[in-house]
């Protein structure tokens, strides 16, 4: 008799604390808002995409019609596509305008040091090779560029001695998903009320692949790309990771030029990198200035003379500014405009936190630059 009152007794404790814990969440989840610049003015020069995208031309859950209509209802410019195949045709072919929305698919080949990421290339004869140096040069010549796909995850990469690849994926949805599903099982419920909660609390800190990101830089430019690596859940996806392309000119409404405009920023850097569900980015600048001329970011400037590195983060919610410096940060800032004298040469980025109320972490970038490099000789 006594010991069943005990056993009730848990039992009603622990679905007390489950209620606290319940309502906690549902609290937290309800009290979550993605900050936003309303008074901002949006320039036609920055648009902004989702990189990284898979379909069901390979592993991916919806056909290109129906991610291209969830890229518009998102309100996003551009999406890439990158179907497994080496390269996958039928996804390339799919490519043009849908819904509004500009489509263009590269392909995430499986190559010996793992998955590479070729883009704007024209579609070969034969297969791309399996050994990943000719396949970058195969690429190459037939006019596209590389990306490192997920250095760190199951498939991770090998590292070689080449390493003139023209990206490296910095943070990717679908690792970030595999690796901290269980840790996030607490708030797993906010899926089904606001996912985007959800997913913020999953990523951890990329500090491994900044790290390894820098040591490239150091050796030769490459530049950073948040990658959604979306198989399914596209709809809270688009809201998630985001690349701000800067352009010379608005985005053009004839294909073939639009996909030029696109890949021509992607290919010199001129494009920074945001986590969109925790804040809206739209109008982060970060330029050079050296004697009247302006240098956008992504180039490599000849250092003979000191060179002004500008900040723009017109934000009305705080945020914390960090300008690295050959991997260290070597100034911070809480102001919504800097301009710092570069004294040195090397590779010069900025990083971005968050210091609002965010489920996004402390030590997790909001925003990620590509970098500005100064170099003392022409190489
Ligand atoms: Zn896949
Ligand atoms: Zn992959
Ligand atoms: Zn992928």
């Amino acid at each position: 008799m006594k010991q069943s009152h005990k056993k009730k007794k848990i039992l009603l404790l622990l679905l007390a604390l489950f209620l606290l814990y319940a309502i906690l969440l549902s609290f937290n989840i309800l009290r979550f808002k993605t900050y936003k610049a309303p008074a901002l003015k949006s320039s036609p020069l920055e648009i902004e995409g989702v990189y990284h995208i898979h379909t069901t031309y390979s592993d991916g859950r919806k056909s290109v019609d129906e991610i291209a209509k969830l890229a518009s209802q998102a309100d996003i410019d551009f999406i890439i596509l990158t179907d497994h195949g080496n390269p996958n045709h039928e996804s390339y072919l799919s490519q043009g305008w849908k819904e509004g929305v500009l489509v263009l698919a590269g392909s995430e080949l499986s190559v010996s040091r793992g998955h590479l990421v070729a883009l704007g290339f024209e579609l070969p004869s034969r297969n791309f090779s399996h050994n990943t140096e000719d396949a970058f040069y195969e690429i190459k010549a037939r006019g596209g560029f590389s990306i490192i796909a997920h250095p760190y995850s199951k498939t991770r990469w090998s590292w070689g001695k080449f390493i003139e690849y023209g990206g490296i994926e910095i943070i990717n949805g679908d690792t970030a998903l595999k690796k901290n599903i269980l840790a996030s099982l607490p708030s797993l419920p906010a899926l089904l009320i606001k996912p985007e909660y959800a997913f913020l609390k999953m990523f951890d800190s990329p500090h491994r692949n900044l790290r390894k990101w820098d040591e490239l830089n150091n050796l030769h430019p490459i530049y950073g790309y948040f990658s959604l690596d979306a198989h399914l859940l596209y709809r809270p996806g688009f809201n998630l990771l985001h690349l701000h392309l800067l352009l010379q000119s608005p985005l053009s409404e004839d294909f073939d030029t639009a996909k030029h405009q696109v890949y021509e920023a992607l290919r010199k850097g001129r494009f920074y990198n945001s986590i969109h569900a925790a804040a809206h980015a739209h109008g982060f600048r970060f330029s050079g200035e050296e004697e009247e001329k302006t240098t956008p970011m992504g180039s490599t400037v000849l250092y003979d003379s000191p060179v002004t590195l500008n900040i723009e983060a017109p934000f009305p919610f705080a945020k914390d500014i960090h300008l690295v410096h050959n991997g260290k940060m070597i100034f911070r800032s809480t102001e919504d405009s800097i301009s710092y004298e570069a004294a040195h040469p090397g590779t010069y980025r900025v990083e971005v936190y968050l210091t609002e109320r965010s489920p996004l972490g402390k030590n997790i970038p909001w925003i990620v630059s590509n970098p500005i490099f100064l170099r003392k000789d022409d190489k």
